[in-house]
């Protein structure tokens, strides 16, 4: 009998409970003993909600009381030296430690897993000795048996992936750690194969990417270890987020079965079945309801597929599961009373998932499929109704792209005409000063728009509220002494939900959160259809603060890539598609606001880098419909207009030629994580349009003095061309308070004229 499995569910709870849990726990609102019995609470809630589902295969220790990542390295007594810490089980005040930071530690460095929106605590292998502090899947399949009579399947970061993803040691050293790690993954699987697990879920999702031969050789070492001494275990060795790179030498591992991903990995997967086949002594775990996205699936579709993957296989040695954990989509899609039928009955959520991964058991385990007929049937015509819907479509508007991109689309004058040209206009000092956009989003900004929301202040009344602010901001930017003005976002909630909410083919759950990092949970917008301009969007405010000020007010818009990366989006388009629609609608809110009298307009994209392809093949690519989705937007100015973008942090060294190409006049960076590599990268490439290095973080509260910026700004002038140079903060203000945020500047300010005074 084939069997259904899901790699993880999310772990907030269907409202949030999870997350309130968290944070109620940080503020000292909840005990310790409470918090704990809180977490038991909603774990065991999920377990009974996966049991009633009918899933045969359900995962224990996915649930986390931060990060899985985190929970992987302290079970192992990886707790970075600043902890200061001395073997044991690591109390819940240092756990939290590393993910937050204490006062006299900083906490661990967070970065994105793989290609998806979640991060995780990245472990510091430097001075640690590994050993097993508690065996927490143990603690978590028993708690499963004992509460509610289910035999879990235990989830495990592999020691491949945690050693890879891990920092502070060097690379060569790889195969010293995986030596220490192993004995101790072993004890754990011991254990839990003395309490009766009989499968076991082992994530190697570094299986995806190119391994050198000094990774391999450990790969082969890990799992001959575990097959010598832990024999009466089974693992799965489960793989996601594209498909297997050495698909060879990783289905000849002794391990008891493989997880593969159909639907991000499906092609090469598939291609990888076809031409090498898979071993008849193991289970295979067919991922083909992904976990990524939010659409619900075609049965009829999924029943082909799985039809197709048994002939590499049998139907006992076949598991029907998600293609990556469950914690990358919302919980339910019950909660959404608000959406359109049509929508609604189109999407799947974790819950929905689960009911698709068990039908589909079902149906492929049933020898008299025409049991099934109605429930296809019902399924596909609801699936087609959404796929062929009128609504989804606008001719017009596929049809004005595809005339655009099948055109090169350039600025007509070269750089440095323009920028002459602008600098003219705009009549700039040396060294212009400006800001990246927001200014603090006080309590009082966030009850206003809250009031607005709920219709208790009226249309004028909230007008008048965002226009004082303005106003408020403006002479406080001229009197701080910037050269370039911005109108503050004062009006936007969030620089991706603002333009969505303006855009025709977006939609917005009332409840459709995931995990980004810790506690804190994102709510994606939908593009569900073609994306289309309705009306300007930020021409008034623009405008308005124009009409304030005699020195140049900066427009300020979110570029396509970072719309998408940001969004859940439709599956029934390629990316690249999606991207030129949102740079279409753009463009044209880029030419609103050139006829309304806006000189500078920036177009921010942070989330170019972090949509990379994960296979190195299809990066390039990529990157080149990126950039042409930016040019879309930005190309059709005077060239007396000045287009800024602003990246966040970037590593400039790998994107300069995107950077480059992308032919914005001033670009704005971070450099407050890496102002040393920043600095030496532009010793060695050339970058000859105008550049704004962030001259202090934005993510501390803390002022930042004359003279740290000078220094700062030296730096930088030894090896960039003056003329080019701008002065920013790192990124946008609306984090920090207003008297800080004043203070910065005007010691910004200053740097500048100090600098200003020497060139
Ligand atoms: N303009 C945006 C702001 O200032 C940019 C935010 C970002 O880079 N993430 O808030
Ligand atoms: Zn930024």
């Amino acid at each position: 009998m084939t069997k259904s499995s899901i790699l993880g569910y999310p772990r907030i709870g269907a409202n949030r409970e999870w997350k309130k849990a968290l944070e109620a726990y940080w503020a000292g609102k909840l005990e310790e003993e409470a918090f704990t019995a809180e977490l038991k609470r909603i774990r065991l809630e999920h377990l009974s909600k996966l049991q009633a589902s009918g899933l045969d295969w359900i995962p224990v220790n996915d649930f986390s009381l931060y990060d899985h990542i985190l929970d992987t390295a302290t079970m192992f007594g990886i707790v970075p030296e600043r902890f200061a810490y001395n073997g044991g089980p690591v109390s819940l005040q240092t756990y939290y430690g590393i993910a937050r930071g204490t006062t006299d530690a900083t906490a661990g460095e967070m970065t994105k897993w793989f290609n998806t929106n979640y991060h995780y605590i990245v472990p510091e292998l430097t001075n640690v000795t590994v050993q097993l502090t508690e065996n927490k899947p143990l603690a978590a399949y028993e708690e499963a048996k004992q509460e509610l009579g289910i035999n879990g399947k235990p989830v495990i970061v592999g020691p491949l992936t945690l050693v890879k993803l891990a920092k502070g040691y060097h690379k060569s050293d790889l195969s010293q750690w995986i030596n220490k790690l192993v004995p101790v993954y072993v004890e754990v699987l011991q254990q839990l194969q003395a309490a009766g697990v009989e499968w076991v879920q082992i994530d190697e999702p570094v299986l995806v990417t190119k391994l050198n031969e000094d990774e391999l050789a450990s790969l082969q070492y890990i799992y001959e270890t575990f097959a010598k001494q832990v024999p009466n275990i089974n693992i799965l060795l489960q793989t996601y987020f594209e498909s297997v790179e050495q698909y060879e030498q990783v289905i000849a591992l002794p391990v008891q079965g493989i997880g593969l991903d159909f639907a991000q990995g499906s092609e090469g997967n598939l291609a990888s079945l076809q031409r090498f086949g898979f071993p008849s002594d193991k289970v295979l775990g067919a991922g083909i309801i992904d976990g990524r996205n939010i659409w619900g699936a075609s049965l009829t579709e999924k029943v082909a597929l799985l039809d197709k993957i048994v002939t590499f296989t049998s139907n006992e040695k076949l598991v029907v599961q998600s293609s990556c954990s469950l914690l990358h989509v919302p919980v339910t899609v019950q909660a959404e009373t608000n959406l359109d039928e049509e929508l609604k009955n189109a999407l799947a959520f974790a819950d929905e998932k689960v009911n698709e991964i068990v039908t589909l058991t079902k149906i492929v385990n049933n020898a008299n499929r025409a049991a099934f007929a109605t429930t296809l049937q019902e399924n596909e015509l609801r699936y087609q109704s959404f796929q062929t819907s009128a609504n989804r479509r606008k001719e017009e508007v596929r049809a004005a792209i595809t005339k655009i991109v099948s055109e090169p689309i350039v600025r007509n004058t070269p750089f440095v005409k323009r920028y002459e040209q602008q600098q003219a206009h705009l009549q700039l000092p040396l060294f212009p000063t400006t800001t990246i956009g927001s200014f603090p989003q006080t309590a009082e900004v966030r009850k206003a728009r809250l009031q607005w929301r709920k219709q208790e202040w009226s249309n004028e009344q909230y007008e008048q509220f965002i226009h004082a602010e303005i106003d408020k901001w403006i002479a406080l930017q001229e009197e701080i002494g910037l050269d370039v003005l911005v109108h503050g976002e004062f009006e936007r909630t969030d620089m991706v939900e603002f333009f969505g909410e303006k855009l025709a083919g977006f939609a917005f759950t009332k409840n459709g959160w995931v995990q980004s990092y810790g506690s804190r949970c994102v709510k994606p917008p939908v593009i569900y259809a073609d994306v289309a301009f309705e009306e300007a969007m930020t021409v008034a405010e623009t405008k308005y603060a124009q009409s304030l000020t005699s020195k140049p007010v900066k427009g300020m818009l979110t570029g396509p890539i970072t719309i998408m990366n940001w969004s859940f989006v439709r599956d029934d388009l390629p990316r690249e598609q999606i991207a030129y629609q949102l740079a279409y609608a753009l463009r044209q809110e880029v030419e609103a606001l050139e006829q309304a009298g806006i000189a500078i307009i920036q177009v921010d994209e942070p989330a170019v880098r972090e949509g990379l392809p994960l296979k190195e093949e299809e990066q390039a690519t990529y990157l080149d419909w990126s950039v042409k989705a930016f040019r879309l937007t930005t190309g059709s100015v005077q060239p007396s207009t000045q287009i800024h973008t602003h990246m966040c942090y970037c590593e400039f060294h790998d994107m300069i030629d995107v950077i480059d190409k992308m032919d914005a006049d001033v670009i704005s960076i971070e450099t407050s994580r890496s102002h040393g590599e920043l600095i030496h990268s532009f010793e060695v490439d050339t970058y000859s349009k105008g550049i704004g290095l962030g001259v202090y973080d934005i993510h501390s509260p803390r002022v930042p003095q004359t003279e740290e910026m000078s220094q700062m700004i030296d730096r930088a002038l030894r090896v960039l061309d003056p003329k080019i140079f701008w002065i920013n903060p790192d990124c946008g203000l609306k984090t920090r308070g207003q008297a800080e945020t004043i203070a910065a500047l005007k010691n910004m300010v200053e740097a500048t004229e100090v600098a200003r005074a020497r060139y």
